[in-house]
Formats: structure tokens, sequence, C-alpha cells
């Protein structure tokens, strides 16, 4: 199995099964979105493929290979969370820099402006994160999540501190960027609108239990 496979995931805190006997499938190249109401588990199944999570029992593989023994850094995973998450005294070059130490610096400074004009923020490298928008640090984070080249991209509520007519326009935005770097993504989000517009298939939970997986125009449809 390509990609990345959540076989019987169960994760349990105390007497609370967040995570119920959860088995998903994440083709390459795709984006699944996460959809539920608060508490639904999503947050801790998404943190459970980061590896921030330990698991009660199942378990979590990309290209067939167990992730159980491999730590958060080497999962290769892009992680955006809500806000908050930009280094507050790096502009933003740097801060999109910062998975890049291993490239020599001209190739850093060729990435760095390559994902400031894929998240539409050309010429925004020397600002701080205390002179730019909610909406324009979380395309910063976004294009700091890409910068490395991450087999993969997990996205917790990134719009959701947004207000509503912002959050329509990112995700438009989020939904052409992740198509167009072919980019496999799970996207976690309580609104189904952002769901139905980011994600090629969307996993409905409920009380920590998978209910279905289906096409955006599917669930759309259901009265
Ligand atoms: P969602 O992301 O859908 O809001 P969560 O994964 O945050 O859901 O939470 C799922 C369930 O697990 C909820 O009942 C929540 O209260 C509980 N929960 C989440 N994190 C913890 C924790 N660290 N300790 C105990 N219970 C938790
Ligand atoms: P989110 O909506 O992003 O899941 P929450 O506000 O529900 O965030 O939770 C914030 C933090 O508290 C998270 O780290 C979560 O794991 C933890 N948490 C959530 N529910 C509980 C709970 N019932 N008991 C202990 N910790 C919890």
């Amino acid at each position: 199995v390509t990609g990345l496979e959540v076989r019987g995931v169960t994760v349990r805190y105390g007497d609370t099964v967040a995570v119920d006997d959860v088995s998903l499938h994440v083709e390459p190249g795709t984006v699944v979105a996460l959809l539920g109401a608060s508490g639904s588990g999503k947050s801790t199944l998404l943190r459970a493929v980061a590896g921030l999570q330990p698991l009660t029992s199942g378990a979590i593989a990309w290209d067939g290979e167990d992730l159980a023994p491999v730590k958060v850094h080497k999962r290769n995973f892009g992680l955006v969370f809500q806000d908050g998450q930009l280094f507050p005294t790096m502009d933003v070059a740097r801060n999109i820099a910062y998975g890049l130490g291993k490239l020599p610096k001209d190739q850093q400074r060729a990435r760095v402006a390559e994902m400031l004009e894929l998240v539409g923020l050309a010429g925004y490298g020397d600002r701080k994160p205390t002179e730019l928008s909610g909406g324009q640090a979380q395309r910063v984070a976004l294009a700091r999540s890409l910068a490395p080249s991450p087999r993969a991209i997990l996205l917790d509520e990134p719009l959701s501190a947004l207000d509503t007519g912002l959050r329509r326009r990112l995700a438009d935005d989020l939904a052409r960027i992740l198509r167009e770097t072919g980019t496999t993504a799970v996207h976690v989000t309580h609104d189904h609108q952002e769901a139905y517009t980011v994600a090629d298939r969307v996993a409905v939970l409920h009380e920590g239990r998978l209910l279905q997986v289906d096409a955006p125009e599917a669930l759309r449809e259901r009265p």
C-alpha cells in the first residue's frame, strides 16, 4: 500500500476513547479532510499520524513502513496548526528556511522565494511575523511546511482562527496550492464547506469513530 495508512487505530485518554478503531488510506497526491464536531477525535488522530500522540492500539504506516519506531522529525511530515507557530524573532524568510538547514545558502534563498511566490507573498521575506495579518501568517506557515518537500503535510484547523470571508478565500487558495504541487495532505476541520473545498475525500468522524469516507460531491448531495 502506498501513501499513508491508518490501520485500526485507537487512542484512549484514561476512560475516554478519543479515537476508536479508525482505518483510513490517504493515497499519494491526494487530500483527505478529517471532518467532525469538536471532541470527535480529529486532532488526536492527526497528532497520532504526526508521531506526537502514542497509540493505544493499531498502526500507522507510510508506503508500507510502520512508523511506530520513527520519531516526529524523522517522519518527514510538514505540520501546520491553527496559529502562533511562526518564530516571532525571525523574519518571514528565515521562518520558511527553518527546515532547509542542509541546503547551501543560495539554494535556500531560491527555495524561500519560490515558496513565497507559491503562497502569494512574494516580497514579504523581510517582514516580521508581528507585521502580518492572520491570513498572511497562515500562508507563511504553509510555505514553511512545504519548503523541505515533505512526504505529506498535516494541517490541524489551519484556517479556524480566521474570519469567515477570509477563511473561504484561503481555503480556495490552499486547495489550488495543494493540487498544483501534488501534495499529499490530511486536513483537520470542523467546517463542512472548508472540507469540501480542500479535500478529494472527506472522512467524517463522530465520537472517535469513522462514520464514512466519501468524495465531497457525494456528501454534499445528502439531505
Ligand atoms: P477534536 O480535535 O475533534 O476536537 P480531540 O482529538 O481534541 O477532538 O478530542 C477527542 C476527545 O479526547 C475529546 O473527548 C477530548 O476531550 C479528549 N482529549 C483530547 N486530548 C486529551 C488529553 N490530552 N487528555 C484527555 N482527554 C483528551
Ligand atoms: P483542540 O480544540 O485543538 O482539540 P482543546 O482546546 O480541545 O484543543 O484542547 C487543548 C489542549 O487540551 C490539547 O492539548 C488537548 O489535547 C488537551 N485536552 C483536550 N481535552 C482534554 C481533556 N478532556 N482532558 C485533558 N486535556 C484535554
